[in-house]
């Protein structure tokens, strides 16, 4: 058995992650008086939530009339009716204010004229539940809102005296005999020593695992480390088939051209200069929403009309738009094309394709943000002490296809949510669990394991072999072929797992260790992905299956529930949440006006 000395720390709440779900959650904990630690394996300015463009959805009628029930209405169809309906309510009706706290805390929105906070269109985002024109609810510090939000969310966390343990990684959860969650172990990166957290709560807001796929716009960071922890301890992730391509990734890089883009103006073209949106959204055309774009322009590409020498991709038009209007709305992506694909966006059109951008599943909670794990008795039975924030969590709220600028709201609402339902479980004058120590041996033999690794393959080896998998296999299309094929590789691939080479020995500043540890993380969100759209015979929101076109409402609607056994993924199902959270005479929604139909645009 391994022997490595660890030293141990005692809080209310430990936060996994420093993006912005883990930091509002941070905050929220740390303003209500709990001892809260925020655990992050990057400076909390690093995670990549900075890298968010566009903006933040909310129904704050700035710019013209809005609704939160058209919000709601526009995530519920946007979700492709897979979204859990309290959940989708309380994101549209809570949004407002999450917002305008953000506006006191400091966040330096973009403004207008009058001084209130700017907001500009965005994919799928329409007014009169479905029928009336595109509406500007994207609120937006030009295109750096996620840079503002979290520079504005750290400053702030330290001022309520928040706890943070910088440059840790998380390596496993620990859990007690009776399935309850009482802290995490953790490796600390600079100095080789481990961590054990004892807490009442522990977060995980650990964001998504893109970079599962070769091509991402999402940061070599992200790679499932929650997905995989949760997994380890036996627990399951939800909806992993869902993952989202963004249209405008630039061509080679895959660098992100924010859909705020085409909602300041901008259009799509192919070979022949047409506006091809125009015929597949005759109503909203380039700013459908981001499934049904990425589609169209595979469709396109597929029938010979693809820009390029290969004729493999699409060109973004921006060269028309005023040149202020870039150089003040758009400045960010102005610089990414002039760096990445060298083009001046004032004359010429930026190369793009599709690319993995946003994973719709991760770890099942409820609209709290508390962990699920679902029984056949109990689908909605919570795991004690454990909570899932972010894009590691899945609420679910965007079901099978996540509109634009749905994020980052996702990610104060229910980093808030997660903070107001703490401050009512979490007994501050309890004693603090104690550590499981068997379970700390056996998170610390594991990465003793992994460090002493002396097979074959190469960690960046074996990364790649399943990158190129996913990329191939669980694409913007799938067909029954293709993903028997991928999850029969992908299952090859996993087992590969057991014959990692791992070079440097040493515990201090190991990225060698490190990535083989996240390695490890994406694996298990990799091939419940690929599993999980193996298994579901229907399209639907992102999941577009050639060989069953339609969406299937009467056998389909339902949450896929994958668990990890081994390389083996144990699929079950779990019934999507209907009931709003407001009956109709009370001001909720119409449950009429959100019955599933056909999804066009
Ligand atoms: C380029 C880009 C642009 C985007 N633009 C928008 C936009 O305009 N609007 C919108 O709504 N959405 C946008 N999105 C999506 C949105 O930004 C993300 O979904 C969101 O930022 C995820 O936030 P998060 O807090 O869940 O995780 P992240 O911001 O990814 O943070 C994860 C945190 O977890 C920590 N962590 C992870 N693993 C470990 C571990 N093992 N140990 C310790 N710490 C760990 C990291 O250090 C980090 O602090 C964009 C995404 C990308 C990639």
């Amino acid at each position: 058995m391994a022997e490595y000395e660890y030293e141990t720390h005692d809080y209310d709440v430990v936060v996994v992650g420093a993006g912005g779900a883990g930091l509002r959650a941070t905050l929220g904990m740390a303003e209500q008086g709990l001892r809260t630690a925020c655990v992050t394996k990057v400076f909390p300015t690093r995670s990549h939530t900075v890298a968010a463009q566009g903006g933040i959805a909310a129904s704050l009628s700035n710019m013209g009339p809005d609704h939160w029930q058209w919000h709601m209405y526009d995530t519920v169809k946007g979700s492709d009716w897979l979204g859990d309906t309290d959940a989708m309510e309380y994101l549209a009706r809570e949004a407002p204010k999450a917002v305008y706290e953000l506006e006191h805390y400091g966040v330096p929105f973009s403004r207008t004229e009058e001084g209130k906070i700017y907001q500009r269109p965005f994919g799928g985002h329409t007014t009169e539940f479905g029928e009336g024109p595109a509406v500007q609810r994207t609120c937006a510090a030009a295109d750096r809102t996620g840079h503002a939000i979290l520079h504005t969310l750290y400053g702030q966390s330290l001022k309520q005296k928040a706890e943070f343990y910088v440059e840790y990684f998380a390596i496993d959860l620990i859990m007690s005999d009776d399935g309850a969650c009482t802290g995490v172990v953790c490796w600390r990166l600079d100095d080789g020593t481990i961590h054990v957290f004892n807490a009442k709560m522990v977060v995980l807001a650990t964001g998504g695992y893109g970079r599962a796929y070769f091509s991402a716009t999402s940061a070599h960071t992200c790679t499932g480390d929650g997905g995989g922890m949760v997994a380890r301890a036996g627990l399951p992730l939800q909806d992993m088939e869902f993952v989202q391509f963004h249209p405008t990734g630039i061509y080679g890089s895959g660098c992100l051209i924010t859909e705020g883009a085409r909602g300041e103006g901008g259009y799509l073209t192919n070979s022949e200069g047409e506006r091809f949106m125009e015929r597949y959204a005759p109503q909203y055309k380039d700013l459908a929403p981001r499934d049904y774009v990425s589609r169209s322009m595979t469709m396109e590409i597929r029938e010979g009309r693809g820009v390029g020498e290969k004729g493999d991709h699409i060109h973004l038009n921006l060269s028309h738009l005023p040149k202020e209007a870039l150089a003040e709305r758009l400045p960010g992506i102005s610089e990414s094309a002039r760096i990445f694909a060298g083009v001046d966006v004032t004359k010429d059109p930026i190369p793009v394709i599709p690319t993995v951008h946003y994973n719709m599943g991760g770890i099942p909670t409820n609209y709290w943000g508390e962990v699920l794990n679902p029984t056949a008795d109990d689908p909605n039975r919570i795991v004690p002490g454990l909570m899932a924030v972010g894009e590691a969590g899945c609420a679910s709220v965007h079901g099978a296809n996540r509109l634009g600028s749905n994020s980052l709201i996702d990610l104060v609402v229910f980093g808030r949510a997660a903070a107001i339902r703490a401050g009512e479980v979490v007994d501050a004058e309890s004693p603090v669990p104690e550590t499981n120590a068997a379970q700390v041996d056996k998170a610390l033999d594991r990465f003793d394991s992994l460090r002493h690794a002396d097979g074959g393959t190469p960690t960046a080896q074996l990364r790649q072999e399943m990158q190129k998998t996913m990329q191939d296999d669980a694409a913007v299309f799938r067909t029954s072929k293709t993903l028997k094929d991928g999850l029969a590789k992908m299952d090859a691939i996993a087992g590969k797992l057991d014959d990692l080479k791992v070079t440097d020995r040493s515990l201090i500043w190991n990225s060698d260790l490190m990535e083989t540890l996240e390695l490890t993380n994406l694996m298990p969100n990799a091939l419940a992905t690929i599993a999980s759209a193996d298994a579901r015979h229907e399209s639907r929101g992102a999941h577009a299956h050639e060989d069953h076109p339609e969406r299937d409402d009467k056998t389909w609607r339902v949450h896929t529930i994958a668990r990890m056994d081994g390389t083996n993924v144990d699929l079950s199902y779990r019934p999507i949440i209907e009931a709003a959270l407001t009956a109709p005479d009370e001001g909720g929604i119409d449950p009429k006006k959100i019955a599933p139909k056909e999804r066009t645009f």
